[in-house]
């Protein structure tokens, strides 16, 4: 009897070789581009602490509530897949003294998250992103240079009709003010909701203005907003990010409402929408996290950054626009080998037209000449080698030329010439 089939866990997806050149030229175009800023790619773990995502990400959010991917290794030590990738590289700024280098240190991360959600469209357990962050200046210019940057990598992957929303979410002068205001407001606004958010807007009034859910937007949209509580200095930073996006020919808007669903942020944060997504709408969040760095123990060090969202990305640029899908690159040359001596000889050739520069597969397991032809078809290939006992007495190879339907039999010694040169 079969056995059954183990299939991938839920909300996790296998990426498979006709999709990999799309990730690979959209890794490649966000190396380009941020190497262009003066960024430099640092690979963080794939797990790390528990303690790391609980102090910085903070205990009050969805993400350490309810969707760490969190275990109890053999050794009793709690750890927890990477939720975002933020945390990881500031422990890595922090652990190898990266703020001894002069000038603002830039860092980029691509690779998997993990977050226990309920997978629906654009919402998956395992996803990927793309994540830039630079550490040591508080000057506004480095917030519009974040954002521009991404403007710039989002424009050449091809994404239109995008929506950029930014927000400044006060400092530890002015946010608790407006953070009693909010609260005092939910206290009455939110009477007819369940005790949970009740309690959860209580504690973490800011986080309400976050929540998707249909029944909370109304009192969202009357909930006092932050803008009248900024002091000079958070208006001023706003204002100095805004006129050098201005500069930049770059579309925004200022929402008062956008929080980020994370604790650490505060003065500048940001997010990009697109209207082709659906509910799931947000392609990247950014924002500012001046005191996250101390937090985790290392010097004060101001810092911003943001992660893209690289399925979201890639569902927008599939399709007829933008980054398409090319054709996986084809082989240069296909090996038929006919009986026994020749499959050794062919696979000799083989490795001689790799070392070569070529790329080269060969029939495996034999078969009749029709068979293996068959088999040299379906390679794509462009020129197969057949070599029978004919050709190895003689030293030669038939090489066939599929695209015009001719052949002709050369000396061995002459293969990778002939085909390097491509005729
Ligand atoms: P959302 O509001 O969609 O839950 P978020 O605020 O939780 O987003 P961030 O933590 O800011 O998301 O992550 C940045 C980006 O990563 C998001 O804008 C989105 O594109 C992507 N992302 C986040 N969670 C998921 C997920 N579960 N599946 C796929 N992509 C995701
Ligand atoms: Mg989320």
């Amino acid at each position: 009897m079969a056995r059954a089939k183990i299939t991938s866990v839920r909300g996790v997806k296998d990426i498979l070789p006709e999709e990999s050149p799309r990730w690979q030229r959209v890794e490649a175009l966000a190396r380009e581009t941020f190497a262009r800023y003066g960024y430099s790619e640092i690979r963080v773990p794939i797990f790390e602490r528990t303690e790391l995502f609980a102090r910085s990400i903070g205990e009050e959010t969805d993400i350490v509530n309810k969707e760490m991917y969190t275990f109890d290794d053999k050794g009793g030590e709690s750890l927890t897949l990477r939720p975002e990738a933020t945390a990881s590289m500031c422990r890595a700024y922090v652990q190898h003294a990266l703020y001894s280098q002069p000038g603002v240190a830039k860092l980029f991360c691509i690779g998997p998250m993990f977050r226990y959600e309920r997978p629906q469209a654009g919402r998956l357990r395992q996803f990927h992103q793309i994540d830039a962050e630079a550490f040591g200046s508080e000057d506004p210019s480095v917030d519009a240079e974040v954002i521009v940057m991404l403007a710039d990598f989002l424009s050449a992957a091809g994404l239109k009709d995008l929506s950029l929303q930014v927000n400044n979410l006060g400092d530890a002068e002015c946010r608790p003010a407006y953070s009693r205001a909010l609260k005092e407001y939910l206290r009455e606004a939110a009477q007819g909701l369940g005790p949970e958010v009740k309690e959860r807007a209580g504690r973490n009034p800011l986080r309400f203005l976050d929540s998707k859910d249909p029944d909370h937007q109304a009192i969202i949209a009357r909930a006092p907003t932050i803008d009248r509580y900024w002091n000079p200095a958070c208006r001023a930073h706003l204002d100095a990010v805004c006129d050098r996006l201005k500069g930049a020919g770059i579309r925004y808007e200022v929402n008062p409402r956008l929080v980020r669903g994370l604790d650490y942020y505060c003065l500048t944060v940001f997010e990009v929408t697109s209207s082709h997504l659906g509910a799931q709408n947000a392609v990247c969040g950014g924002g500012r996290y001046d005191g996250l760095v101390e937090e985790l123990g290392g010097p004060p060090t101001p810092a911003i950054g943001f992660a893209i969202g690289m399925e979201r990305l890639l569902q927008l640029t599939g399709g007829d626009s933008g980054e398409s899908a090319g054709p996986p690159a084809a082989l240069d040359a296909f090996i038929v080998p006919l009986g026994g001596i020749a499959a050794a000889e062919a696979f000799a050739l083989a490795g001689e037209l790799r070392r070569g520069g070529l790329r080269v597969d060969l029939s495996f397991g034999g078969g009749s000449m029709k068979s293996q032809m068959r088999r040299a078809g379906r390679s794509g290939a462009r020129f197969v080698l057949v070599l029978g006992d004919d050709e190895i007495a003689k030293g030669t190879v038939t090489l066939r030329d599929m695209r015009e339907s001719r052949q002709e039999e050369l000396p061995r010694a002459e293969i990778l010439s002939k085909l390097s040169s491509g005729v």
